[in-house]
Formats: C-alpha cells, structure tokens, sequence
C-alpha cells in the first residue's frame, strides 16, 4: 500500500495553474460571446426602444433578458476574480477557512473560491433561510 494514500486534497502545480488560467479566459470569451449575439438577434427596433427609455419601462421579455445577462454579469465577476486568485498566488485556497481546495474540485469548477466544506456550509444556511422563509410565507396564507 502507498506511503501517500491519502484523502489530502492537493494542490494544483505551476502548469496545471496555467491550464486553469486558459480554461477561466476562455470560458469567460465564450459567455461574451453569447451576449453579443443575444444582442444581435434582438430585434433592432426594440433593441433602439430600449436604449431610449429606463428598464422600468421594458417589456416582460426583456427584462428576462436582462434577468440572464445578470447572471452572466455574476459569473464573470467570478472567473475575474478566479484569474486574480491565480495571479495572487491564492487560488489553491479556500477564500473562507484558507484549506486547500483540491485539485480534482478545481478543474471540476475552475470559478470556485471555495473548498467543499465550505460550499457545504454556504448551501447548508441557504437552505435553512429558504426553508425559513417558506414557513413564513405559509403562515401569511
Ligand atoms: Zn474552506
């Protein structure tokens, strides 16, 4: 049996940090990408409209539209900062208890900033919040 037949996650070398780089900036083009075609295949007028008037006065359609591109917008702040943590030196670490994160968590999901415990703990709450919330709702029914 091996010496290092451990559960340790580890953490990613020098080349394998590069690979991540390209993997995040290459992600990040592709989802630049969408959005620049989203917006091309809009229709101009109402794309015009749009640019004239406030979101506030947008139809149901486009502010779904916009709904999408936020979550675009979020995930991209995500593999920038991603890319900043390469380039800090930091991003074999979780950003809340400072353990390694893992290699194989990594390159499952090269925009994480967090180890699996940690992301467990963030889930955890959401759901008890969620689940908070629900009952609440039920009782103003
Ligand atoms: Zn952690």
């Amino acid at each position: 049996m091996a010496v290092n037949d451990t559960l340790e996650p580890i953490e990613l070398d020098d080349a394998q940090l590069e690979r991540q780089r390209v993997v995040l900036l290459e992600k990040r083009d592709r989802i630049l990408g969408m959005m620049r075609s989203a917006e091309q295949n809009s229709d101009p007028d109402e794309l015009r409209v749009a640019d004239e008037m406030d979101l506030s006065s947008v139809g149901y359609d486009q502010a779904f539209e916009y709904r999408l591109r936020d979550r675009d917008a979020t995930l991209i702040k995500k593999i920038d900062k991603a890319i900043r943590r390469i380039d800090a030196g930091a991003y074999n670490y979780c950003e809340e208890c400072e353990a390694v994160i893992g290699a194989q968590r990594l390159i499952a999901r090269p925009e994480t900033d967090l180890c699996i415990q940690c992301k467990e703990k963030q889930e955890h709450v959401e759901k008890m919040y969620e689940k908070r919330r629900q009952r609440m709702t039920s009782f103003e029914a």
